[in-house]
């Protein structure tokens, strides 16, 4: 190209027209012949990739070891309980040479080449005439990862990466796609023309809709928008709403999904509940809207949140509301939908988890257990004068974990109450601070002293107040907090600084 190196290397890159070591390619195995030499994991797996692919396999190997297990059921499989020989590799379409010892590896390998096929011997890449990439399969959308045999393992992270990037439904929106092309070329003859509606849809909420796995939904508004375009208008630029749980507090309790949507999102509201290190996880330029309480302020009201939420969807952006935990437990995410389905605006629903279940398993206190509870209860705890409107037959249960959210502003009055119901002074209960974040605290205690300690402990919320006799476990189970240590069960406060 007349540029010497130097002239397209950027910071170091290897310039776009650099030679590679290989080419990468799909190679079309149905139907053909794939010799395998072994009978160990590595051998295992090659016959596995290779089946999926749709080719017969034959493994060379005295004996095949447990990972076959799988392959031993696919009909096009087949053991041959000895070393191949030059004939049999003749008609392979490629060879893998997986023996786990080199000296039968490297023979096996003399062989193949004997008889001109591909051959790919494991870990010892200067042998191989093809190398295996590390696959992310969303069928039939492949990822094929190459590291040249320098690296399998990066390779290999690099794909778990991926894995958390590409939604396993992308090959669904694939397919989908895939299903449209024929119907579009006749409106939109145009190479550049359909390139730009594909990009549009890809990304808008059609393409949500075959994700969240509403593929019949989203192709009769793919239909609507085809006749859109035939009358020459332009294809789907409304906005959509995400309500997405954000889970309670720690961010790696974020969903994947979660996670993708933030970093869709042109716009975000959020609340106190959502932490600051969640709101970080948003796409760096999208808007924030805090809808939260301030200090010495009330929250903005649910009519104006939803007033929010239609205005900007109506302004062609994509919306994220965030929501602590789950959004349809105690969090008015139903309400927040109803206003958007009656303007007839697009919207999904994220869930996430929930704040009992992310404190309890983070303070060792199973929700549900063999020996204590079969069922567990989550109530909302906050009441006006001492009226909790709640069902306390219901509640006061033997076997039963009860989970209270929004409790600790009248905890001393709510313990009472189930005292006072018929629940057992004596009966285990925990509050649990800020669960699941770095300043957890856990104190427990019985109905009868709960209240005293986490008012003496000055817990300042969120919190969720776990009664039952699980709550004895949290001395054996408790992983998470700074003194946890496989010590003896004890009864006693564990409140922590
Ligand atoms: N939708 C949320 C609950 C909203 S109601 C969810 O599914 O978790 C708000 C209440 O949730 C708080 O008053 C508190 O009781 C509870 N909560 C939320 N996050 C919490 C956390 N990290 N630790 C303890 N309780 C929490």
């Amino acid at each position: 190209m007349g540029l010497s190196p130097c002239d397209c290397s950027v910071g170091g890159r290897k310039p776009e027209n650099a030679e590679m070591h290989s080419l990468p390619i799909f190679i079309k195995l149905a139907g053909k012949q794939v010799a395998v030499v072994g009978g160990g994991t590595a051998a295992a797996r090659k016959c596995d990739s290779a089946l999926r692919a749709g080719a017969q396999v034959t493994a060379y190997a005295e004996k095949l070891g447990g990972d076959f297990h799988e392959v031993l059921r696919n009909p096009r499989f087949r053991h041959v309980a000895r070393k191949p020989e030059a004939k049999d590799l003749e008609d392979a379409a490629i060879v893998f040479c997986a023996t786990g010892a080199e000296a039968e590896d490297i023979a096996a390998h003399r062989l193949a080449k004997e008889s001109g096929t591909l051959v790919n011997v494991a870990d010892r890449p200067e042998l191989c005439d093809f190398t295996m990439p590390s696959i992310l399969d969303r069928d039939p959308l492949v990822v094929a990862i190459g590291t040249e045999g320098t690296s399998p393992i990066l390779g290999r992270m690099l794909k778990a990466r991926l894995e958390t990037e590409i939604p396993s439904a992308y090959g669904r929106l694939a397919e989908f796609a895939g299903r449209q092309r024929d119907a579009l070329a006749e409106i939109l003859p145009s190479g550049i023309e359909r390139r730009r509606f594909w990009e549009r849809i890809l990304e808008g909420p059609i393409a949500e809709l075959v994700l969240a796995g509403q593929e019949k939904r989203a192709e009769k508004k793919f239909a609507a928008v085809l006749s859109e375009v035939r009358k020459g208008g332009e294809p789907g630029a409304g906005g959509e709403v995400y309500l997405v749980g954000a889970g309670p507090g720690d961010p790696d309790l974020v969903t994947f999904r979660a996670y993708r949507l933030m970093q869709r999102a042109d716009v975000v509201l959020y609340d106190r509940l959502v932490s600051d290190e969640i709101v970080n996880l948003v796409r760096r330029d999208a808007e924030r809207i805090y809808v939260g309480k301030q200090r010495n302020r009330h929250p903005v009201p649910q009519e104006e949140i939803s007033a929010i939420l239609v205005r900007e969807a109506n302004a062609g952006r994509r919306v994220l509301r965030l929501k602590g935990g789950d959004p349809f437990i105690f969090g008015r995410g139903g309400e927040e939908i109803e206003t958007l389905a009656e303007h007839g605006i697009p919207f999904q629903v994220v869930p996430g988890i929930t704040a009992a279940a992310g404190c309890a398993a983070y303070a060792g206190i199973p929700l549900t257990h063999r020996d204590h509870a079969q069922s567990c209860v989550f109530v909302a705890g906050h009441g006006k004068d001492g009226n909790f409107d709640l069902d306390w037959k219901a509640l006061i249960q033997p076997r039963q974990t009860v989970a209270v959210y929004m409790g600790l502003g009248q905890i001393e009055d709510l313990l009472a109450r189930f005292v006072a119901h018929g629940a057992s002074p004596d009966l285990p209960a925990a509050v649990i601070d800020n669960g699941t974040k770095s300043n957890q605290r856990v104190v427990t205690g019985t109905l009868s002293n709960l209240a005293h300690r986490a008012l003496t402990a000055g817990l300042r919320g969120p919190t969720i107040i776990l009664i039952g006799t699980v709550v004895t476990l949290h001395g054996k189970l408790d992983w998470f907090g700074e003194d946890a240590r496989p010590a003896p069960a004890t009864s006693t406060a564990t409140a922590r600084e």
